[in-house]
């Protein structure tokens, strides 16, 4: 199994140089043998997944009307869909692209997305080639051989996080959330291979209520659910480089003090990286 980070930062993108996280925001492939990719997100960062030769959207399938993909919705800020209307494989007749989520209205707002005032094409355009379907939260579901689970978040508008299983790896997802008003004891996170969490700010900078975290809530949280490794993810974008080197180096220095006996393996997430599950 691999995985692909085409966008890593939250809120908005981000074009100042040097840039060597990456400025496209949140869209994480997910590819296991020849089942068709599974997408977490429509951030900017799926536009940059068709010119990425290790993406499976990269084939010619998705130019003939040939393409599959399956994506998970975690929610429908701006940031997290904005992709969708300029993704060129929308727009061929023949492929097919299934939305998964709990937002009974998912397709109503994408149809905002392609609204003649922010859009020109219309979304009756695209619309044979969407499937939507309504998942259920905490209720384990099929697709194409992933086992996947989502669960609520805290975070203003509400996002879910999302476990996916295969046969031997389990990966989790859980970006946008505010963890110092999650109810939940994170059992999603239980035993995970690779878990992205929300680290948008320094804990200086940390804003209650704006529905995001900080690196020791994403810490504390994976060392708990005995997470193998942690991507602090939705990076700032007004961090530069080089803020962003002095936040994973102030993580690990957080998680020798705090928890020193924890084999947890701190990373921050970055576009364009390809990790082997
Ligand atoms: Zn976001
Ligand atoms: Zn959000």
């Amino acid at each position: 199994m691999k995985l692909l980070i085409h966008g890593a930062r939250g809120s908005f993108t981000t074009n100042s140089a040097p840039n060597n996280f990456g400025g496209h925001t949140t869209c994480i492939e997910i590819q296991n043998g020849d089942t068709p990719p599974l997408i977490i997100d429509a951030g900017t960062g799926l536009g940059e997944a068709i010119r990425n030769k290790h993406s499976l959207f990269y084939s010619s399938a998705y130019i003939k009307g040939d393409g599959q993909a399956n994506f998970l919705v975690t929610h429908t800020h701006w940031d997290h869909v904005i992709a969708l209307p300029t993704f060129a494989p929308l727009f061929v007749p023949g492929n097919e692209f299934h939305f998964y989520s709990p937002f009974e209205d998912l397709e109503d707002r994408f149809r905002v997305l392609f609204d003649k005032r922010f859009f020109p094409v219309p979304y009756d355009t695209v619309k044979p080639q969407l499937h939507f379907h309504t998942i259920k939260e905490e209720e384990e579901f099929e697709i194409d051989g992933y086992k996947v689970t989502c669960f609520e978040q805290y975070h203003p508008g509400t996002s879910y996080r999302y476990r996916v299983e295969t046969k031997s790896k389990i990966i989790v997802v859980a970006t946008d959330v505010e963890i110092t008003k999650e109810k939940q004891d994170w059992k999603s996170l239980k035993g995970a291979d690779i878990a992205f969490i929300d680290a948008h700010y320094f804990p200086e900078d940390f804003k209650p209520g704006f529905g995001h975290s900080h690196f020791q809530h994403a810490i504390d949280h994976a060392v708990k659910a005995e997470v193998a490794k942690l991507l602090l993810c939705h990076l700032n974008p007004e961090y530069s480089d080089k803020q962003l080197e002095i936040q994973l180096q102030r993580a690990l220095k957080y998680l020798k003090k705090e928890h020193s006996d924890s084999p947890l393996i701190v990373e921050m997430a970055c576009q364009g990286q390809i990790i082997d599950v």
